[in-house]
Parts: C-alpha cells; structure tokens; sequence
C-alpha cells in the first residue's frame, strides 16, 4: 500500500483518518472482544478447524484446518442497488481431520453450503462462517457458498481508513488490505494462504468489471448487463484480490519488454490513462532487471473515483484511489508485485518486507530517472524523520498502528544501511536470490536476515537489531 504523497507525511495522513474513523463507527476491536466472548460451537476440538490462521495480532483472520488452492467467483454487481450476488467455489485441501471449518465472511447472507456436491450446514457468528463436514486429513474438496447482500466496508481500525467492498461514484472499488476480502467473498482471509482465482462478474451495461489476471475471452453482453471473465492464475493473497468496476477508459498493449498490460482509469482522470499505461510498463520492465523476472503475466493499473487517498498494489493491476499517481507512487506499487504479492508474509508483523522494499524501490527509481540518488533519498529521510518513527521498529509491525510511517521509511532504510553494509554487488545479488527462492510463497524477516547474512558472509545481528528491532535513532555507517 501507498499514499499519494511522499513518506514523510504518512503518519500525519492516517492521524486524521483515525479521528474521523473512530468517531463514526465500530471498530475493530469492539468486533475482536465480540467475538473472543462468543460461545464456542466446537464440540471435539481436535477435529474443529481453527477461527484463525495462527497470526497472534489478527487472531480471527484466516481459518485452520484447510489449504485453499482456487477460489471460483462467480458474482453480479449492481450498483444502484448496492447489491452483490453470487457463488464462491473454494477448492481446498484439508490439512487435519475436520468436523467442521471456517471461511471469512462479513456481512451477506448465505442461502446455501454444498462441500463436495452435498448440502452442509451452516452457522454465521460474527465474520466467520462455520461449515460442518466430515473431511479426512489431506483430502481434496470443494466448498461452494451462495450468497447475497449489501456489502460493507471495513471502517474504523485505526489508520486503516476504508477498505475491502467501497462503493464509488459509478460502482465500486476493492482495495482489500489487510482483511477486507472477506467483504465480498467467503475467504481464508490471511496472506498465509494464497490460491489461484478465477472471476465472473457481470455489472450493468456500460460498466467494465475489472479482477486480477487477464481477461478469458471477450466480456459476454446480456440483457442490460456485461459478463467478464479474469483469470489470475499464480497464487495471490486474499488481500490483493479485486472486482474493481464502474465506468472506464481502457488501454491495452505490451511494455517494451513483451509484458501485457492493462490500464483503466475514470473518466475523470483521462488525462492520465497514457501516462499510467506507459510508466506501468515501464516500470515494471526495469524492476524485471532489478529484482529479477517478473511474476506475474501481465501488469497494469487502475484509477478510480473512489478518495481512498491511498493506492494497493493489488496483483497485477495496483489501484489508486482517488488521484492521478506521481511516478514514484507507481515504482512502488509495482515494486510490491515481486515484494507483497509474489512473496507474501505469513505475519503481519512481518509487513516491512513489503513496504520497506517498496519504499526502497521509490528511492532506487528515482536514482535510475536522474532525480536523487538512493543515498541522497536515504539522507533526507534519516535526517527528517521524526521521533513517531524512531520510537517504531519496524520490523515489528504493530496491530493497531500497522502502516506506521516507520514500516515504510525505516524499513527502507533499514535496506539502504543493508546495502552499504554489503556492498551493491551482493546486495543486489541478494535480492534476485530472494525474490527467486520465495516465489509465489510466504517468507519471514527472519528468513530474509538468514539469508543476508549467509550471502554476505556477515554477522548482521547488530544492524538488523537496531534498524529493525530496537527503539531509537541508530547512528548510520
Ligand atoms: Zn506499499
């Protein structure tokens, strides 16, 4: 994730979309202690899938018990009704004996559950939604779940701002970080599952629905409505899937390396279209050569109405809510497609791989385009930071203060004093090894040091410690 402006001014961006959040509405955590004092439906614990993946600071998010390999989304939209219908298939396989499993889901009511073909009760409490099946370990099945209702965003965690299913002027626009995919499908709602998808989304005539992936045939025209079809076939979290849709200006082509690409924007931004089409490709050739090849099958991007006031580097497409984004933004969303969405965290902890790296990679293109160098960027950032960021480690990315501006900048930081400390062979050597040995996977900080350390030759106990682990400004090398 992104803001449209520049780091520095992060933290003072979420200051004021906390106040006005938690002025106006629940949150979250009223949500967390509802749910940790609900009555437990678990009657033989060992066969209960978990309510949770196992990540201590979202422990609701995700679900135990199963693996999901594909979800199958077949959904209509429409936006004057603000009504979404439809069926999620999720092929899954078990990863222990269960009686029963959960899937993320918030809000909607579900009309029917079928696992492996037959119908399966059901029990809503919350947002989890609790299958009850008799499966074996490490069996393959498939849950399907009919579904319909007025989605709602996720509002209210502090510096969260609005996320998941936002309706926008002309449709709506899905920017689901960290857990707001289940606002719009039943999900393991956690980025330590990732699946393949495919979307089906018919919207009225006029609009363009567009997911992940690439377009599988032309959009199919109904009676006063529009089919499309998108296939993201590499595995992706929940978090970078979308359905963005509403009314577009689309351009379509190749970047001058051969990568497809896909960029849409409101017509209120047509202006930018040419622009976004050709820096997205751009972009994402050079990172190809920086951070090794890239991951996915095409690339792109999507400007909507909708003032989110931040952009999300959903998979293949990262989306920018509300603005015309600066270069700099690009480099970063896109930076996210090797850093976030091809290797994704198993915690959210962890969150400074992404965001630190993206925050570098704004530095690294800036340096490439003849404007600041990495240690130039490198120097203003460490001298202007504030005390909010020194007082922050930022490889512990905290619950209720996620996107600090700690875990963007310092961690860039962090990245740059890497790189002195190893020298720009190594270092960008060990970033190829990275992105290469974790591809389409999960990774941990803790993975990321061993493997810097085993590539350098170097104990980096100490500088990991205080970029990343301790409190207070370090002195630089
Ligand atoms: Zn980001």
């Amino acid at each position: 994730m992104g803001t449209r402006r520049l780091p520095a001014v992060v933290a003072a961006t979420f200051v004021v979309a906390a106040v006005v959040v938690t002025a106006c509405s629940p949150s979250n955590g009223a949500t967390l202690s509802s749910l940790s004092a609900r009555p437990t439906t678990v009657t033989d614990s060992l066969t209960a899938g978990a309510a949770g993946i196992g990540d201590p600071d979202f422990p609701y998010d995700g679900n135990g018990g199963y693996d999901v390999a594909h979800y199958e989304l077949t959904l209509a939209y429409d936006p004057a009704a603000n009504r979404l219908s439809g069926t999620a298939v999720v092929s899954a396989k078990t990863t222990q004996d269960l009686t029963q499993f959960n899937l993320d889901l918030h809000g909607m009511t579900v009309s029917r559950v079928t696992v492996d073909g037959q119908n399966a009760r059901f029990s809503r409490d919350a947002d989890e939604l609790t299958v009850f099946a008799q499966l074996q370990n490490a069996r393959p099945f498939e849950v399907a779940v009919a579904y319909a209702g007025e989605p709602e965003p996720v509002r209210g965690s502090p510096n969260l701002g609005t996320y998941g299913f936002a309706r926008s002027k002309d449709g709506v626009f899905v920017a689901a970080e960290p857990d707001g995919a289940k606002t719009w499908f039943p999900a393991n709602d956690h980025p330590a599952d990732k699946a393949a998808y495919d979307f089906t989304i018919t919207v009225p005539s006029g609009l363009t629905a567009i997911a992940n992936g690439e377009l599988v045939g032309d959009p199919v025209q109904g009676d006063g409505t529009v089919t499309y079809h998108w296939r993201e076939r590499h595995p992706m979290a929940s978090y970078l899937a979308t359905m963005t849709s509403g009314r577009f200006e689309v351009k379509t082509g190749a970047s001058p390396g051969g990568i497809p690409v896909y960029a849409a924007v409101d017509p209120q931004f047509s202006d930018a279209l040419d622009k976004l089409y050709s820096l997205s490709g751009q972009i994402t050739d050079y990172w190809s050569e920086v951070f090794g090849p890239y991951p996915f099958s095409s690339t792109g991007g999507i400007i909507d109405d909708f003032a989110a006031g931040y952009a999300l580097e959903t998979q293949t497409k990262p989306e920018y809510g509300g603005f015309d984004p600066d270069e700099a933004i690009i480099a970063h969303e896109l930076a996210h497609q090797w850093f976030g969405d091809s290797l994704s965290i198993k915690r959210w902890k962890d969150l400074w791989l992404n965001e630190g790296f993206a925050t570098y990679a704004e530095w690294l293109w800036g340096e490439h385009t003849g404007g600041r160098t990495a240690a130039q960027a490198f120097q203003s950032a460490y001298s202007s930071a504030s005390d909010a960021i020194w007082n922050y480690p930022p490889g512990i990315a905290q619950r209720n203060d996620l996107f600090n501006g700690s875990v963007y900048t310092r961690g860039g930081m962090a990245l740059h004093e890497l790189r002195a400390t190893i020298g720009d062979t190594t270092f960008f050597a060990l970033i190829k090894k990275w992105t290469h040995d974790h591809r389409y996977g999960n990774v941990t900080t803790d993975e990321f040091i061993a493997l810097a350390e085993k590539m350098s030759g170097k104990d980096l106990t100490d500088l990991f410690g205080k970029w990343l682990f301790q409190k207070g400004r370090p002195s630089i090398i």
